[in-house]
């Protein structure tokens, strides 16, 4: 096992790739990075897995917030701090 080499004819590391995954997973990495990246998944099985497993984790923590979201809406916390900075002004 030897993640630090990076398969031949690649541009980018595995330790790179790992460094990139949440903004290609977010749709945000630049055209040129991203084609770096999908060409190294094309060559390297140890990344593959390794993005799958991201995208499992990040699906089951996905999961557990939007549990959290049905019970609280985002909106709220904010709401809250306005209502409370009011009732700081307010008691001044
Ligand atoms: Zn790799």
């Amino acid at each position: 096992m030897d993640l630090e080499r990076p398969p031949d004819d690649c541009t980018i590391t595995c330790r790179e790739l790992t460094s990139f995954i949440a903004d290609y997973l977010a749709g945000e990495l630049q055209a040129d990075v991203r084609r770096a990246f999908e060409h190294h998944l094309s060559l390297c099985p140890n990344c593959v897995q390794y993005v799958a497993d991201y995208r499992r984790t990040v699906a089951l923590s996905r999961n557990a917030y939007d549990d959290d979201a049905t019970a609280v809406p985002e909106d709220v916390p904010q709401e809250l701090l306005k209502a409370i900075l009011a009732a700081q002004r307010a008691g001044r």
